[in-house]
Protein backbone atom coordinates (compact mmCIF):
# COMPACT_ATOMS: atom_id res chain seq x y z
CA UNK A 1 0.00 0.00 0.00
CA UNK A 2 2.79 2.65 1.07
CA UNK A 3 4.97 1.25 -1.26
CA UNK A 4 8.09 2.30 1.57
CA UNK A 5 8.24 -0.48 4.76
CA UNK A 6 8.95 -3.86 3.98
CA UNK A 7 6.04 -6.37 3.89
CA UNK A 8 4.85 -8.35 6.84
CA UNK A 9 1.75 -9.72 6.37
CA UNK A 10 0.13 -11.72 3.41
CA UNK A 11 -3.46 -10.95 2.92
CA UNK A 12 -4.29 -13.59 0.75
CA UNK A 13 -7.75 -11.87 0.01
CA UNK A 14 -6.75 -9.59 -1.65
CA UNK A 15 -3.44 -10.28 -2.68
CA UNK A 16 -1.36 -7.95 -1.31
CA UNK A 17 1.70 -7.97 1.33
CA UNK A 18 1.43 -5.13 4.25
CA UNK A 19 3.91 -3.35 6.36
CA UNK A 20 2.80 -3.48 10.21
CA UNK A 21 1.29 0.34 9.71
CA UNK A 22 -0.53 -0.50 6.42
CA UNK A 23 -2.46 -3.52 7.73
CA UNK A 24 -3.52 -1.88 10.98
CA UNK A 25 -4.72 1.04 8.56
CA UNK A 26 -6.10 -1.45 6.54
CA UNK A 27 -8.32 -3.08 9.40
CA UNK A 28 -9.39 0.24 10.94
CA UNK A 29 -10.88 1.50 7.90
CA UNK A 30 -13.12 -1.82 7.35
CA UNK A 31 -14.12 -2.10 10.80
CA UNK A 32 -15.01 2.29 10.58
CA UNK A 33 -16.94 1.11 7.17
CA UNK A 34 -18.62 -1.76 8.62
CA UNK A 35 -20.13 0.54 11.32
CA UNK A 36 -20.69 3.40 8.73
CA UNK A 37 -22.69 1.10 6.37
CA UNK A 38 -25.10 -0.19 8.65
CA UNK A 39 -25.32 2.63 11.22
CA UNK A 40 -23.61 0.29 13.94
CA UNK A 41 -22.15 3.36 16.16
CA UNK A 42 -23.34 7.13 15.38
CA UNK A 43 -21.04 9.70 17.05
CA UNK A 44 -23.56 10.40 20.39
CA UNK A 45 -24.05 6.80 21.27
CA UNK A 46 -23.31 5.25 24.47
CA UNK A 47 -21.37 1.56 23.92
CA UNK A 48 -20.62 -0.87 26.67
CA UNK A 49 -18.10 -3.09 24.45
CA UNK A 50 -18.66 -6.93 25.92
CA UNK A 51 -14.94 -8.05 26.05
CA UNK A 52 -13.98 -11.77 27.46
CA UNK A 53 -10.38 -10.75 27.32
CA UNK A 54 -9.04 -12.71 24.35
CA UNK A 55 -7.37 -11.14 21.28
CA UNK A 56 -10.35 -10.32 19.68
CA UNK A 57 -11.34 -8.16 22.41
CA UNK A 58 -8.32 -6.77 22.44
CA UNK A 59 -8.66 -5.43 18.66
CA UNK A 60 -12.15 -4.10 19.31
CA UNK A 61 -11.11 -1.83 22.58
CA UNK A 62 -7.84 -0.93 20.14
CA UNK A 63 -9.67 0.03 17.37
CA UNK A 64 -13.21 1.69 19.05
CA UNK A 65 -10.87 3.88 21.64
CA UNK A 66 -9.43 5.94 18.93
CA UNK A 67 -12.71 6.03 16.98
CA UNK A 68 -15.06 7.03 19.52
CA UNK A 69 -15.43 9.27 22.60
CA UNK A 70 -14.24 7.44 25.52
CA UNK A 71 -16.53 9.33 27.80
CA UNK A 72 -19.02 7.24 25.96
CA UNK A 73 -17.82 4.15 25.91
CA UNK A 74 -17.83 1.54 28.89
CA UNK A 75 -16.81 -2.39 29.14
CA UNK A 76 -18.77 -5.12 30.94
CA UNK A 77 -16.51 -8.83 31.61
CA UNK A 78 -18.36 -11.65 32.98
CA UNK A 79 -16.09 -14.02 34.59
CA UNK A 80 -17.73 -17.40 34.14
CA UNK A 81 -15.85 -19.44 37.14
CA UNK A 82 -14.33 -22.52 35.59
CA UNK A 83 -11.33 -24.14 37.26
CA UNK A 84 -8.48 -23.85 35.89
CA UNK A 85 -9.46 -21.63 33.01
CA UNK A 86 -8.28 -18.61 34.40
CA UNK A 87 -10.26 -15.35 33.61
CA UNK A 88 -9.61 -13.58 36.73
CA UNK A 89 -5.68 -13.37 34.91
CA UNK A 90 -7.23 -12.97 31.92
CA UNK A 91 -8.57 -9.68 32.27
CA UNK A 92 -6.61 -8.14 34.16
CA UNK A 93 -4.90 -6.46 30.84
CA UNK A 94 -8.87 -5.02 30.68
CA UNK A 95 -8.69 -3.48 34.35
CA UNK A 96 -5.32 -1.77 33.27
CA UNK A 97 -6.55 -0.41 30.17
CA UNK A 98 -9.97 0.55 31.18
CA UNK A 99 -7.89 3.18 33.76
CA UNK A 100 -5.40 3.97 31.51
CA UNK A 101 -8.41 4.90 28.74
CA UNK A 102 -10.38 6.76 31.51
CA UNK A 103 -13.21 3.88 30.27
CA UNK A 104 -16.23 2.59 33.43
CA UNK A 105 -15.56 -0.74 33.55
CA UNK A 106 -18.59 -3.28 34.82
CA UNK A 107 -16.50 -6.57 36.10
CA UNK A 108 -19.06 -9.29 37.28
CA UNK A 109 -19.20 -12.79 37.15
CA UNK A 110 -21.73 -15.87 37.33
CA UNK A 111 -21.40 -16.25 40.75
CA UNK A 112 -22.20 -12.27 41.45
CA UNK A 113 -25.51 -12.23 39.61
CA UNK A 114 -26.39 -15.77 40.02
CA UNK A 115 -25.07 -16.93 43.14
CA UNK A 116 -23.15 -20.06 41.51
CA UNK A 117 -20.31 -20.21 38.89
CA UNK A 118 -20.42 -22.10 36.20
CA UNK A 119 -19.08 -24.97 37.51
CA UNK A 120 -21.00 -25.03 40.32
CA UNK A 121 -23.87 -24.57 38.13
CA UNK A 122 -22.87 -27.69 36.51
CA UNK A 123 -22.61 -29.65 39.03
CA UNK A 124 -25.70 -29.10 40.35
CA UNK A 125 -27.04 -29.85 36.66
CA UNK A 126 -25.03 -33.13 36.62
CA UNK A 127 -25.98 -34.42 40.59
CA UNK A 128 -29.95 -34.28 39.00
CA UNK A 129 -28.75 -36.33 35.78
CA UNK A 130 -29.05 -33.78 33.48
CA UNK A 131 -26.34 -34.14 31.13
CA UNK A 132 -27.14 -29.91 29.80
CA UNK A 133 -24.11 -28.43 27.97
CA UNK A 134 -22.15 -26.40 30.14
CA UNK A 135 -21.92 -24.06 26.96
CA UNK A 136 -26.11 -23.95 26.98
CA UNK A 137 -25.73 -22.33 30.84
CA UNK A 138 -23.04 -20.03 29.87
CA UNK A 139 -24.08 -18.79 26.66
CA UNK A 140 -27.58 -17.72 28.17
CA UNK A 141 -26.31 -16.26 31.27
CA UNK A 142 -23.88 -14.04 29.78
CA UNK A 143 -26.68 -12.84 26.93
CA UNK A 144 -28.44 -11.82 29.82
CA UNK A 145 -25.40 -10.70 32.18
CA UNK A 146 -24.54 -8.39 29.72
CA UNK A 147 -27.54 -6.86 28.30
CA UNK A 148 -29.09 -6.34 32.25
CA UNK A 149 -25.64 -3.82 32.20
CA UNK A 150 -26.61 -2.13 28.93
CA UNK A 151 -30.48 -2.01 29.87
CA UNK A 152 -30.28 -0.37 33.39
CA UNK A 153 -26.59 1.67 32.87
CA UNK A 154 -28.73 3.35 29.75
CA UNK A 155 -25.97 2.42 26.68
CA UNK A 156 -27.51 2.73 23.26
CA UNK A 157 -25.32 -0.15 21.99
CA UNK A 158 -23.93 -3.21 23.23
CA UNK A 159 -20.99 -4.38 20.98
CA UNK A 160 -19.30 -7.57 20.73
CA UNK A 161 -15.66 -9.12 19.22
CA UNK A 162 -17.21 -11.54 17.05
CA UNK A 163 -14.93 -12.06 14.07
CA UNK A 164 -15.72 -13.18 10.11
CA UNK A 165 -15.27 -16.39 10.78
CA UNK A 166 -17.18 -16.73 14.19
CA UNK A 167 -20.37 -14.96 12.15
CA UNK A 168 -19.91 -17.13 9.04
CA UNK A 169 -20.49 -20.57 11.34
CA UNK A 170 -23.40 -18.57 12.95
CA UNK A 171 -25.02 -18.16 9.66
CA UNK A 172 -24.27 -21.47 7.91
CA UNK A 173 -25.36 -23.13 11.29
CA UNK A 174 -28.81 -21.33 11.30
CA UNK A 175 -29.35 -22.01 7.06
CA UNK A 176 -28.54 -25.85 7.93
CA UNK A 177 -31.16 -25.84 11.11
CA UNK A 178 -33.62 -23.81 8.57
CA UNK A 179 -33.77 -21.40 11.32
CA UNK A 180 -34.83 -17.83 9.19
CA UNK A 181 -35.58 -16.17 12.74
CA UNK A 182 -32.22 -16.82 13.74
CA UNK A 183 -30.74 -16.15 10.40
CA UNK A 184 -32.43 -12.69 10.34
CA UNK A 185 -31.24 -11.33 13.74
CA UNK A 186 -27.60 -11.82 12.68
CA UNK A 187 -28.01 -9.20 10.20
CA UNK A 188 -26.62 -6.04 11.12
CA UNK A 189 -29.84 -4.56 9.98
CA UNK A 190 -31.93 -6.80 12.07
CA UNK A 191 -34.03 -4.83 14.54
CA UNK A 192 -34.05 -6.37 18.12
CA UNK A 193 -37.46 -7.60 18.91
CA UNK A 194 -38.12 -6.29 22.41
CA UNK A 195 -37.66 -3.18 23.98
CA UNK A 196 -35.62 -4.86 26.65
CA UNK A 197 -33.09 -5.51 24.27
CA UNK A 198 -30.25 -3.09 23.35
CA UNK A 199 -28.80 -3.58 20.18
CA UNK A 200 -26.03 -5.63 19.62
CA UNK A 201 -23.13 -4.90 17.15
CA UNK A 202 -20.44 -6.53 15.51
CA UNK A 203 -17.96 -4.78 13.68
CA UNK A 204 -15.58 -7.13 13.51
CA UNK A 205 -17.56 -9.40 11.44
CA UNK A 206 -15.88 -8.15 8.08
CA UNK A 207 -12.17 -9.23 9.86
CA UNK A 208 -10.66 -12.36 9.83
CA UNK A 209 -9.72 -14.06 12.47
CA UNK A 210 -6.15 -14.85 12.10
CA UNK A 211 -6.57 -10.92 11.17
CA UNK A 212 -7.10 -10.15 14.26
CA UNK A 213 -4.59 -12.42 15.95
CA UNK A 214 -1.92 -10.91 13.47
CA UNK A 215 -2.84 -7.12 14.62
CA UNK A 216 -3.27 -8.43 18.90
CA UNK A 217 0.38 -9.98 18.17
CA UNK A 218 2.03 -6.52 16.12
CA UNK A 219 0.48 -4.34 18.93
CA UNK A 220 1.83 -6.35 21.79
CA UNK A 221 -1.18 -8.33 23.26
CA UNK A 222 0.07 -11.00 25.30
CA UNK A 223 -1.38 -13.92 24.32
CA UNK A 224 -2.25 -16.38 27.60
CA UNK A 225 -5.76 -18.25 26.25
CA UNK A 226 -6.21 -20.88 27.73
CA UNK A 227 -9.21 -23.44 26.29
CA UNK A 228 -11.78 -23.46 28.21
CA UNK A 229 -12.24 -27.21 29.55
CA UNK A 230 -15.48 -27.41 28.51
CA UNK A 231 -14.81 -26.85 25.33
CA UNK A 232 -15.47 -30.72 24.14
CA UNK A 233 -19.15 -30.05 24.80
CA UNK A 234 -19.39 -27.06 22.44
CA UNK A 235 -22.17 -27.23 19.47
CA UNK A 236 -20.60 -30.22 17.06
CA UNK A 237 -22.15 -28.36 14.47
CA UNK A 238 -19.75 -25.00 14.83
CA UNK A 239 -16.61 -27.04 15.21
CA UNK A 240 -17.74 -29.20 12.02
CA UNK A 241 -18.02 -26.16 9.76
CA UNK A 242 -14.99 -23.78 11.35
CA UNK A 243 -12.89 -26.97 10.13
CA UNK A 244 -14.85 -27.17 6.74
CA UNK A 245 -14.47 -23.12 6.52
CA UNK A 246 -10.54 -23.60 6.64
CA UNK A 247 -10.52 -25.69 3.73
CA UNK A 248 -12.39 -23.64 1.57
CA UNK A 249 -10.95 -20.59 2.46
CA UNK A 250 -7.47 -22.24 2.12
CA UNK A 251 -8.05 -23.37 -1.59
CA UNK A 252 -10.04 -19.91 -2.62
CA UNK A 253 -9.33 -17.49 -0.51
CA UNK A 254 -11.89 -14.75 -0.10
CA UNK A 255 -14.59 -17.15 0.21
CA UNK A 256 -15.42 -16.50 4.01
CA UNK A 257 -16.15 -12.57 3.23
CA UNK A 258 -17.84 -13.66 0.01
CA UNK A 259 -20.29 -15.94 1.60
CA UNK A 260 -21.19 -13.25 4.54
CA UNK A 261 -21.62 -10.55 1.95
CA UNK A 262 -24.22 -12.98 0.02
CA UNK A 263 -26.29 -13.79 2.52
CA UNK A 264 -25.99 -10.18 4.01
CA UNK A 265 -27.38 -9.48 0.96
CA UNK A 266 -30.12 -12.25 0.85
CA UNK A 267 -31.84 -11.18 3.69
CA UNK A 268 -31.30 -7.47 2.81
CA UNK A 269 -33.55 -8.10 -0.08
CA UNK A 270 -35.57 -10.88 0.71
CA UNK A 271 -36.31 -11.13 4.64
CA UNK A 272 -36.24 -8.08 6.48
CA UNK A 273 -38.98 -6.78 5.54
CA UNK A 274 -41.12 -9.89 6.48
CA UNK A 275 -39.11 -9.47 10.16
CA UNK A 276 -40.33 -6.17 10.40
CA UNK A 277 -43.88 -7.36 10.67
CA UNK A 278 -42.86 -9.52 13.25
CA UNK A 279 -44.50 -8.08 17.37
CA UNK A 280 -43.13 -7.54 20.43
CA UNK A 281 -41.87 -10.84 22.18
CA UNK A 282 -43.43 -11.96 25.20
CA UNK A 283 -42.56 -11.95 28.51
CA UNK A 284 -41.13 -14.41 30.80
CA UNK A 285 -44.02 -15.34 33.37
CA UNK A 286 -41.14 -16.07 35.77
CA UNK A 287 -38.62 -12.89 35.83
CA UNK A 288 -40.40 -10.55 33.16
CA UNK A 289 -37.61 -11.03 30.54
CA UNK A 290 -38.34 -10.87 27.05
CA UNK A 291 -38.60 -14.53 25.52
CA UNK A 292 -39.44 -16.55 22.65
CA UNK A 293 -42.61 -16.48 20.47
CA UNK A 294 -44.70 -19.07 22.27
CA UNK A 295 -43.32 -19.33 25.28
CA UNK A 296 -44.39 -18.58 28.86
CA UNK A 297 -40.99 -19.22 30.89
CA UNK A 298 -37.50 -18.09 29.43
CA UNK A 299 -35.13 -20.21 28.42
CA UNK A 300 -32.75 -19.14 31.44
CA UNK A 301 -35.96 -19.67 33.99
CA UNK A 302 -36.46 -22.69 32.72
CA UNK A 303 -32.55 -23.89 33.18
CA UNK A 304 -32.49 -22.94 36.39
CA UNK A 305 -35.47 -23.98 37.96
CA UNK A 306 -34.43 -27.69 37.01
CA UNK A 307 -31.31 -27.13 39.25
CA UNK A 308 -32.87 -26.04 41.47
CA UNK A 309 -31.29 -22.10 41.47
CA UNK A 310 -34.01 -19.88 41.86
CA UNK A 311 -34.14 -18.28 38.55
CA UNK A 312 -36.37 -14.53 39.44
CA UNK A 313 -32.73 -13.13 38.04
CA UNK A 314 -33.17 -9.34 36.55
CA UNK A 315 -32.77 -8.68 33.19
ZN1 LIG B 1 2.97 -0.07 4.06
ZN1 LIG C 1 -37.50 -15.85 33.07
Amino acid sequence: MCGRASGRVLQRHSGRVLCDKCFREDLVTRFRNEVARYGMITPSDRVLLALSGGKDSFVLLDIVKDIHDVSKVGIVTVVEGVEGYNRVDDVAWIVEASRNYGIDLHLTSFKEFTGYSLDEIVSLDRLRKLETSPCTYCGVLRRRIINYHARTLGYDKVVTAHNLDDEVQTYLMNLLRGDEGRLIQNHPLSSTLSRYFIKRVKPLRKIYEWETSAYAFMRGFKFQEAECPYIRFRPTLRAVLRDYLYEVERSKPGSLLRVLEAIDSYIEKELLKKASNLVELPQCSVCGSPTAYGRSVCVLCDLLSKIGVNSRLPF
